[in-house]
């Protein structure tokens, strides 16, 4: 192995998957779109990508899953690109304390959302990205496959569109905020565009890969080009280490102890920074919404290892 530590993650990352693999599944998988539910719960997967370049897979982790709300870090920083932090005065960076898709607090805070990794701070940065280009979604996929260096991946349609249908919740958010002012384009356009990038189909490995950036000090792991400044990587980070798993967000911090993102198609993903990028997949998620084995997987990686980022 050529990592630039001394930890055999090849040996950790079995012996996790292995000893996760032989608990009995806990949780239900998504079912509130049917296209979600379909999925067999027992897939299980794990990618390293080790900034040495090594990548460490175990399980399904080349098998493609819909990454659902992990796409808010790929879509918050195409807009931190853009936006740098004129962001900040339309969405905060304080964790919510509520669910993933809560109203509640947006009518006592004028619409503005705590977080950008709550729907409601999700549908606000769509609304940015809306503003400025005229196929945004495919900007945005643009920039996925670029991290990932993977021109391949693409939507699900059909999850899209399921979405779309289902969508109620996400709905009345966008018209809530549109209501303060701070929905700028037509509610449709924005839920169009956030119903597809949370339809993206990615592998763990994949998923790993295009996280590596935010491990980098956001520099692009192999062309080298400054995809974010040094500040809004630390920031970036700080956001998924608070804010990263909705009302869970203290309890991962405490188990894990690495900045991170879910999403309710059962991916997790996270970051050492200096040192590695991390997904782990498996579809049943507990009571927030967050897949157990994910946390569980990352929980022993970091126990095992000995290493985070505290
Ligand atoms: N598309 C999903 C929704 O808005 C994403 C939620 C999630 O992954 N937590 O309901």
């Amino acid at each position: 192995s050529h990592s630039t530590d001394h930890t055999d993650y090849r040996n950790t990352l079995d012996r996790i998957f292995n000893d996760i693999s032989h608990q009995p599944l806990q949780g239900h998988a998504a079912d509130y779109i049917p296209e979600l539910a379909k999925v067999n719960p027992s897939q299980f997967g794990i990618s390293l990508c080790h900034s040495s370049g090594e990548v460490y897979n175990v399980g399904d982790a080349q098998t493609k899953f819909s990454i659902q709300s992990i796409v808010k870090v790929f879509s918050l920083a195409l807009a931190y690109r853009l936006k740098g932090e004129a962001l900040w005065q339309r969405l905060g960076v304080e964790p919510s304390g509520g669910a993933f898709n809560s109203l509640a607090l947006l009518e006592f805070e004028q619409g503005i959302p705590r977080n950008p990794f709550i729907n409601a701070g999700a549908l606000v940065i769509a609304d940015i990205l809306v503003s400025h280009w005229v196929n945004p979604k495919y900007t945005l996929l643009a920039f996925v496959r670029q991290l990932a260096n993977t021109p391949s991946i693409d939507f699900n349609l059909s999850v899209a569109a399921s979405e779309a249908m289902h969508g109620h919740r996400n709905a009345a958010l966008v018209q809530l905020m549109k209501s303060f002012g701070n929905i700028h384009n037509d509610p449709r356009d924005v839920l169009d565009m956030y119903f597809h990038i949370c339809s993206i189909e990615m592998t763990c490995q994949e998923l790993a890969q295009a996280f590596l950036v935010f491990a980098h000090g956001g520099q692009h792991p192999i062309t080298g080009e400054t995809m974010l400044s040094l500040s809004q990587t630390k920031r970036m980070n700080a956001l998924m280490q608070t804010c990263g798993f909705y009302d869970e967000s203290g309890d991962y911090s405490f188990r894990v102890g690495l900045p991170g993102k879910s999403g309710v198609g059962g991916g997790v993903a996270a970051v050492h920074p200096g040192h590695y990028s991390v997904a782990v997949w498996s579809p049943p998620l507990n009571a927030k919404g967050n897949s157990a084995r994910g946390i569980a997987a990352l929980e022993q990686l970091t126990t095992q290892t000995g290493v985070s980022i505290f």
